[in-house]
């Protein structure tokens, strides 16, 4: 009989999500009439609808391939030019960010992206993640056999948590010891928080020394307002070396339905091989995804390319405008319930610490019964993450304002 890939068989049950739907389920089953008023809180997806400038795109593409003339087949697996190059001018170079089109590799997502680079990578790395974490970067890990087994608490043998607590700000400084891979997520999924220049410049120098690789996961960048928080890890200095960027159009284009992100690898990154010496990733990468990827559909492609247009600039701006002043009305509904609020400034995600005491799903049922709001309990993204809960902007206005109203009505 064939085998299987036992290292599945370790993955926690996915837990979060299942729990949460079940225990909505059971509430709304017993209180129909507050079935009705039910509002979802606990989404990380975007809710308002894709700008005109890319359904535009889109539309005069496919009319393209309506076309002997225009029609297009295969594309280069990395992306079609106009769209690296598009990404590399406008969010790199114009902004005096040494990258070039070919260090652009475009994706059907971020998600998908944070899991593929672990083929590149060897076995026996150790691996640093934050705590609360997107479980992707873990359970990838866990898919790849570079951890042991889990704890009741889902804690994994072999991987090294980096707490984030209110004392580090959510984002972790660098840790004692050495570790060669290093998952960075900011501006944070889920606690809202954002890495400093400071922050940044210790773990880049962290990296070079340790030669370690930094997996920078930008997927919210376009949410950050604070003016010195950096919008790349390529800001700092040095980072070209050490550091691989995630970045997505799913939530400043609304992309979460459409699919299309990329990475940036840069050719000055270099890694060991199993006989010391050094070598460049960026072939590796670039051969996974001639092997393995046929690319991102070429009417998708075009609709990523308009967002960089003036008039897709601007419905961006007006779709992140949208979703943080959710975030501005939540957060402030929360200030005055007593809770201390995290989050929500520079990001679409509000990180509340709970009343002393509480478990993230005493909260969670409290809310749910007393509110009829759905959040999302924090220690589903972590033990780290105990105590606290989740609030999601990604909601229209009239959501937003009523469970703004009802949150601050809530007694804690
Ligand atoms: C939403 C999100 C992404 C984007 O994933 P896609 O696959 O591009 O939709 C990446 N990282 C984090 C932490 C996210 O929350």
């Amino acid at each position: 009989m064939a085998h299987l890939n036992s290292h599945y068989l370790k993955l926690k049950a996915g837990y979060l999500f299942p729990e949460i739907t079940r225990r909505v389920k059971t509430f709304t089953d017993a209180n129909p009439d507050a079935a009705a008023r039910l509002i979802r809180c606990g989404i990380g997806d975007v809710t308002e609808p894709l700008p005109v400038a890319v359904r535009e795109a889109m539309h005069k593409a496919v009319d393209e391939l309506g076309v002997r003339e225009t029609f297009r087949g295969y594309g280069p697996e990395q992306g079609q030019e106009f769209l690296r190059h598009a990404i590399a001018e406008n969010d790199y170079r114009k902004r005096g960010l040494e990258i070039a089109d070919d260090e652009i590799f475009v994706s059907d997502g971020s998600k998908c992206d944070c899991a593929n680079i672990l083929d590149i990578l060897g076995v026996g790395n150790r691996i640093a993640v934050m705590d609360p974490v997107y479980p992707v970067y873990v359970d990838t890990n866990v898919m790849a056999g570079h951890t042991g087994g889990a704890n009741e608490a889902g804690v994994y043998e072999g991987l090294v948590y980096l707490p984030c607590t209110e004392a580090n700000g959510f984002m972790p400084g660098v840790p004692d010891e050495k570790v060669d891979l290093v998952y960075l997520c900011s501006p944070n999924n889920p606690t809202g928080a954002v890495a400093t220049r400071q922050r940044l410049e210790e773990w880049v120098r962290y990296a070079a020394d340790n030669e370690a690789i930094l997996l920078y996961d930008a997927a919210y960048e376009a949410y950050i307002t604070d003016a010195d928080v950096p919008r790349s890890i390529y800001e700092i200095p040095g980072a070209r070396d050490c550091a691989i960027e995630f970045r997505s159009f799913s939530k400043n284009g609304g992309f979460t339905g459409v699919r299309c992100a990329f990475t940036v690898l840069p050719k000055a990154i270099q890694c060991r091989t199993e006989s010391g010496e050094k070598t460049a990733l960026h072939p590796l990468w670039n051969r996974r995804f001639s092997t393995k990827f046929n690319g991102v559909s070429y009417v998708t492609q075009r609709g990523a390319e308009a967002l960089y247009s003036s008039e897709g600039r601007k419905e961006v701006a007006d779709l992140v405008s949208h979703y943080m002043e959710n975030a501005r009305i939540l957060r402030e509904a929360m200030n005055g319930s007593g809770l201390t609020v995290f989050g929500g400034v520079n990001a679409p995600y509000i990180w509340v610490q709970g009343p002393k005491g509480s478990t993230s799903w005493e909260i969670f049922d409290k809310v749910l019964n007393e509110a009829h709001i759905v959040i999302t309990p924090g220690s589903g993204f972590g033990s780290a993450g105990e105590g606290y809960f989740r609030i999601s902007a990604f909601n229209s206005r009239a959501n937003a304002e009523e469970a703004g109203r009802r949150l601050a009505a809530l007694k804690w």
